[in-house]
């Protein structure tokens, strides 16, 4: 990259954090970052937000790099041959590199009375919803959390460390992706 290069960053969660701040690295690039919220989101502390040890949320003031520009907006266009981005309270920016970091969210679920009878925690808002649900609801009642990947697992064990009785269900097998040590030991942790 030579000269001014203008590089705009859509989604301010750890990737577009991270590549933001490596890019002021370089002199001659100027950084703009896009994202709705004016805080980076810790979704790896989403669960922590539901058991309520943690909000899940740090300002960008204390993570982002002084020379990234922050645009708190949604990107609702990419104009790639006009090398522009369109954003959602009205104008452009136009850049000359694109990083697009937008992230993950929920799969849909489809199974019948997931999306009526079930709270997700994928999302700020989604763990937040949970959260007041969880804080509306006796401390006695029953939660079940399905799926036991690493979500599941951990949002299980917060829930727990509350003092909240806990069944998780897991789709034949706990943990799939762990080491079968690591399964038995998450396991005897659980329990
Ligand atoms: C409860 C929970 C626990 C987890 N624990 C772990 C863990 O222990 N270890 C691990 O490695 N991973 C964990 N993960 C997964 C991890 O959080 C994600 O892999 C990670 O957040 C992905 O980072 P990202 O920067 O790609 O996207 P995200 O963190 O999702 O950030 C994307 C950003 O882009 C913004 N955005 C989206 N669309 C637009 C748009 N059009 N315009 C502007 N901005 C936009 C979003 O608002 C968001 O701020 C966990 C996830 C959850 C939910």
């Amino acid at each position: 990259m030579t000269g001014d290069t203008r590089v705009v960053v859509i989604g301010g969660g750890y990737a577009g954090v991270m590549a933001a701040n490596r890019l002021t690295q370089h002199g001659d690039v100027r950084v703009t970052l896009v994202n709705p919220r004016p805080d980076l989101v810790h979704r790896v502390r989403l669960h922590q937000l539901v058991g309520g040890s943690h909000d899940a949320v740090v300002a960008f003031q204390d993570v982002l790099a002084e020379r990234v520009r922050l645009v708190v907006d949604v990107v609702t266009r990419i104009n790639a041959p006009a090398r522009s981005v369109t954003l959602e309270a009205g104008g452009t920016l136009d850049y000359d590199y694109l990083i697009y970091a937008v992230g993950s969210g929920s799969a849909e679920p489809d199974l019948p009375g997931a999306a009526e009878f079930t709270y997700a925690v994928a999302t700020l808002e989604e763990a937040q919803r949970l959260r007041a649900a969880l804080d509306a609801t006796p401390a006695s009642a029953p939660v079940t959390v399905v799926g036991a990947g690493p979500t599941g697992i951990e949002t299980a064990a917060e829930l727990a460390d509350t003092g909240r009785a806990v069944t998780l269900v897991c789709g034949g097998i706990l943990g799939p992706y762990l080491h079968t040590r690591g399964r038995r030991s998450v396991a005897k942790r659980l329990a």
